[in-house]
């Protein structure tokens, strides 16, 4: 039977790049159903652009009000830190009314660590962490990670007068990507004087001491400021089949259907499953397109994104990345413009324009 007519509704756990990009689908593509938007913080934050802040920009400009993006797509929004284990076995009383269908697009958090280093999860909410950032200068740095995180910060760091270092346990910069990727960072990284530790692990920060393991030996070095970026882990993570239904609800007969999206979801299939926000927003938008097929008894389009390209900041004024191709790494100027042109593009898809076909 067909539902479309009937008043049917979404709860969307958490608005980052997917939450907010099923919302937003919905509104486009399905009206009729009835979208609230829970999530712990009241402003969206675009992550891809929170390296700005070592180069002293204002918090505010990566940010959106929850619910000034509620007006635009027209959902409801809850400000709600959600025990996610809870709203699996009972979603109804974990939101205090009934849905029926929930999308759990939590993202992810910093690993834990040791005390005396900056995370990323600091970075988002701790005032006083987000205000040494944005003005430190001429300090001796570490940065642990040379993922994207790393790199774009470790070369904002740089170009402010910082002393930086860049410890990676892997074999390479920019582990996740081809190596031709990592090459070009690590050429213009020797240009800004950051200092590479390959294969390198951090072990503890004790101010001013940095202890290292190279191989069997304890190296040991100083630093005045640990930025500790080694990777985001996400809890609860879920598989899901090729349209972004979780695969594995336990216990009997679920309250509602559920689905999710983003750096939390593994979908089955040939779409991309990188921890990015090109895979979250496409994520986000193949999940709305499932929910409102499965609500009104249609069948479901398949997750089959692949990614177009990828460009990680080298500081103000250079990028690296590629298009299409990983092999077909390049720096300068072009990739600058690129690396900012998807961060446009981001931001007319939250003034409304339909720019993610
Ligand atoms: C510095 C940096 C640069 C990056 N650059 C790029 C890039 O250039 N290109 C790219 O594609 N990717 C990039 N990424 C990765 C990208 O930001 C992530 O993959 C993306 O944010 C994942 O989107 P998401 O919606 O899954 O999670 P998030 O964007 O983290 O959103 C999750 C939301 O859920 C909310 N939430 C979490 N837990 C709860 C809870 N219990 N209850 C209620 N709400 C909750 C959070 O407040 C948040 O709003 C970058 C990341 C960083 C940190």
């Amino acid at each position: 039977m067909s539902v479309e007519n009937q008043s049917t509704s979404c709860a969307i756990a958490g608005g980052g790049y997917a939450g907010l990009a099923t919302a937003i689908e919905l509104h486009r593509y399905a009206p009729h159903i009835r979208v609230t938007l829970f999530d712990k913080r009241k402003n969206h934050q675009k992550l891809t652009q929170w390296h700005k802040l070592a180069r002293g920009k204002n918090i505010k400009d990566f940010e959106v009000p929850f619910q000034s993006l509620a007006q635009r797509f027209k959902f409801t929004f809850v400000q709600q830190d959600i025990d996610l284990d809870k709203l699996l076995q009972k979603p109804h009383e974990t939101l205090l009314r009934k849905f029926d269908a929930v999308v759990v697009a939590q993202g992810s958090l910093s690993p834990h660590t040791m005390p005396g280093v900056v995370t990323l999860d600091m970075l988002r909410d701790d005032p006083n962490a987000i205000a040494k950032v944005r003005t430190i200068e001429k300090e001796h740095i570490a940065v642990v990670g040379a993922g994207p995180t790393g790199v774009q910060f470790a070369f904002e760091l740089a170009a402010r007068g910082n002393k930086v270092e860049l410890i990676e346990a892997q074999d390479r910069v920019l582990p996740s990507f081809d190596a031709s990727v990592g090459e070009c960072a690590v050429k213009e990284a020797q240009k800004q004087n950051i200092t590479l530790h390959l294969n390198t692990e951090f072990i503890r920060f004790e101010k001013p001491e940095l202890i290292l393991r190279k191989g069997n030996e304890t190296a040991r070095s100083t630093a005045d400021y640990v930025l500790f970026v080694p990777g985001v882990r996400a809890n609860p993570a879920f598989n899901c089949d090729l349209y972004g239904r979780i695969t594995e609800i336990s216990g009997e007969r679920p309250e509602c259907l559920f689905y999710a999206a983003g750096d939390n979801s593994y979908f089955s299939g040939r779409g991309l499953n990188a921890k990015s926000a090109q895979a979250a927003v496409r994520k986000g938008q193949a999940v709305a397109r499932t929910l409102a097929a499965d609500l009104s008894g249609k069948a479901a389009p398949e997750y089959v994104y692949q990614e177009l390209g990828y460009f990680v900041s080298l500081g103000p004024k250079n990028a690296v990345g590629y298009l299409l191709s990983q092999k077909s790494a390049f720096s300068g100027r072009g990739a600058l413009f690129m690396k900012e042109a998807v961060e446009k593009q981001y931001d007319l898809y939250l003034n409304g324009l339909p720019v993610y076909l």
